[in-house]
């Protein structure tokens, strides 16, 4: 079982998914069973969260943003599909438009926005673009099973960047794949707590609900299609030279990641490296280009320095106290305060 994840800008419009489509299917005559891992449509995530304030604020704009956004899948829908087969997946795009509708209408009401409220309105993105994609590939011919990521991820309860439940997850993803074969798809990035209610792994998690599939499923390969040709030496917007690195190692991605190389969500590799199972990262614009295989092999370089990331919004924290006799409890204190807002310390010192 492969596990091949696309991230927003492949999914982004009809034009791209079909891009996508061929993709798998050109892998899908050698690999009969597919896992496809979709992000929502580019910049839904984001404009979701958009709606979701401007309803808590009392800002009517949010109707604007939340028809433009079921009248674009709408679009999506007629682009990908056949009249007579577009029924079923407008039907389940019309609820899950309603669906959100209803929640936007709560958090405008109660004009409150709880982190469980902005989970199940950010999963309407993830919802959408898999079953849309899975209804594009039964058109083209294929047969294809949308998962319903919330009945096989499971996470603890904190809403916005849940923890995921490692061993209730894969032994329901072994035993959802044990009946299904063939070719899947699956929405990334939303998960469930026990009780079912709707959660989410943090922003860019699609990547990371890939690498758990593939995992728990031992894959010989987990897929990542994006916009860029692979893991870059700098950030190419900033240094001219910056190129593609052709393979690094699972650390060496896990560091870059965590330090701003965007190209892959740096909780990914965990999953991926326990089980020694290869990541390969591919640019869906440029199927050629060979991309970055990220694995548990040591490389061996002409050059010293893998790469070099860079982290913009930093903010530096200075803390003076005149006696040393505290600081070990004011560290503490400083610790906890942080991580009671879930803001990240990069370094310390
Ligand atoms: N759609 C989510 C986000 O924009 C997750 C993802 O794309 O990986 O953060
Ligand atoms: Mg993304």
């Amino acid at each position: 079982m492969k596990v091949l994840k696309f991230g927003g800008s492949s999914v982004a419009n009809a034009a791209n998914i079909s891009r996508v489509i061929d993709i798998v299917l050109g892998q899908h005559q050698q690999d009969h069973d597919i896992i496809v891992v979709v992000s929502a449509a580019g910049g839904i995530t984001d404009s979701l969260i958009q709606m979701a304030e401007a309803a808590r604020s009392g800002n009517d704009s949010y109707q604007a943003l939340f028809e433009a956004l079921c009248r674009k899948h709408q679009e999506m829908i007629e682009e990908l599909l056949g009249t007579n087969a577009r029924q079923p997946v407008q039907t389940q795009a019309q609820k899950l438009c309603d669906e959100l509708d209803n929640l936007l209408q709560g958090v405008a009401l109660l004009k409150e926005l709880s982190t469980q409220a902005l989970d199940a309105i950010m999963s309407t993105g993830e919802q959408l673009s898999a079953q849309i994609i899975s209804a594009a590939f039964n058109y083209r011919g294929v047969p294809c099973t949308y998962v319903d990521a919330r009945e096989l991820i499971q996470t603890d309860n904190k809403f916005g960047h849940a923890a995921v439940q490692i061993e209730a997850t894969y032994q329901r993803i072994a035993h959802a794949f044990k009946q299904q074969q063939g070719l899947s798809v699956m929405g990334g990035f939303i998960a469930a707590d026990q009780s079912g209610v709707t959660t989410t792994l943090g922003r860019g998690g699609s990547d990371y609900t890939a690498s758990l599939l593939g995992a728990a499923l031992d894959a010989p390969i987990i897929e990542i299609w994006t916009d860029v040709d692979g893991v870059m030496t700098a950030d190419p917007r900033h240094v001219k030279g910056a190129f593609p690195l052709t393979s690094i190692s699972y650390e060496e991605a896990g560091e870059l990641a965590h330090f701003g190389a965007k190209v892959i969500h740096p909780k990914t590799m965990k999953p991926a490296r326990l089980k020694n199972i290869p990541i390969l990262i591919k640019n869906t614009f440029n199927p050629e280009a060979p991309g970055t295989l990220i694995d548990g092999v040591s490389k061996q370089r002409q050059h010293l320095v893998t790469g070099v990331s860079s982290l913009a919004n930093i903010a530096l924290l200075r803390l003076q106290s005149s006696s040393i006799k505290y600081i070990s409890e004011i560290s503490a204190r400083v610790f906890q305060a942080l991580s009671k807002e879930h803001i990240e310390v990069l370094l310390t010192t």
